[in-house]
């Protein structure tokens, strides 16, 4: 297979390396870049939200996919990587930079078929709704939470490390809101903020918690009667 034959990928989160995964069962080499030193993306930062079963919250598949991808013959991982020129006549000519460990900036020209982008997403920032993001300490985002999850197993004040007795959920904050032109339902913060809840109900079953959001829309077969096991009310 000649050089012309491989696919760039940019970013390596889930999408990148799922396309790379399968580009590789195509017998399709692949060059995965991504800016951050390490693959994953976003979903690299969610715990797992297992009760006494698992819950299918897809947090460890891209552990799996990881250690695949970097396994594999046909994917080259390029990670602390940047895109710094890219241009196409038959095929395309990119220009990677990488930093390395001794902060050495390394160069490299790769000549691929294809360039798959896979860049993901920005998390919206709260900060100007009145919510008190960002001035009140004990005010966090869906994804604070994941990861004080996963690295600490149960949630904790911000201010103080305490266990907090009452936890209120405020949904939809970002989405399905017209003075932003956000229309869109981003679909799996309900699915993800309930898995939260019932996972620290049954850590800390004390824990009073609140929902507040218009409409609760869950698309996974696995939530069919999470609302009555969470025993919370929708508002
Ligand atoms: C609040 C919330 C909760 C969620 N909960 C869950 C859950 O419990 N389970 C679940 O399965 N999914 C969950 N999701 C969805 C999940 O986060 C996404 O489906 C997944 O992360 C999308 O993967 P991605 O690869 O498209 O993007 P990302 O995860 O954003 O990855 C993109 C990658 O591209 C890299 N990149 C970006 N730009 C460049 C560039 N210019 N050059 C090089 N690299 C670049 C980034 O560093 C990153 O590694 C949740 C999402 C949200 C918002
Ligand atoms: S609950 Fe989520 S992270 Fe945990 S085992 Fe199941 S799918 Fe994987
Ligand atoms: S309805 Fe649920 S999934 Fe849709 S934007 Fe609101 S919180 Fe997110």
């Amino acid at each position: 297979m000649t050089a012309k034959k491989e696919v760039l990928i940019i970013g390596g989160g889930v999408a990148g390396l799922s396309a790379a995964l399968g580009l590789s069962q195509l017998g399709i080499r692949s060059v995965l870049v991504d800016k951050q030193a390490c693959l994953g993306g976003f979903a690299a930062q969610y715990a797992c939200k297992a009760t006494s079963a698992c819950v299918k919250c897809g947090a460890c598949m891209v552990m799996e996919k990881i250690s695949r991808a970097v396994e594999d013959p046909n994917i080259d991982v390029l990670t602390g990587s940047r895109i710094a020129q890219i241009s196409s006549s038959e095929g395309f000519k990119t220009v990677i930079t990488q930093k390395a460990s001794d902060g050495r900036t390394r160069q490299q020209t790769r000549e691929t078929a294809a360039v798959i982008l896979a860049c993901g997403f920005k998390p919206f920032d709260p900060e100007n709704k009145p919510y008190g993001y960002k001035r009140f300490t004990n005010v966090v985002t869906n994804l604070d939470l994941e990861r004080m999850l996963r690295q600490d197993s149960v949630p904790l004040r911000p201010s103080d490390g305490a266990a907090p007795a009452r936890m209120a959920f405020i949904q939809c904050v970002g989405s399905r809101d017209a003075k932003l032109g956000h229309l869109w339902c981003s679909k799996v913060c309900c699915a993800s903020a309930l898995r939260m809840a019932r996972l620290i109900k049954m850590r800390r079953p004390a824990t009073e918690m609140t929902f507040s959001t218009s409409t609760c829309r869950l698309s996974a077969k696995s939530f069919s009667g999470s609302t009555t096991m969470c025993g919370k009310k929708f508002t």
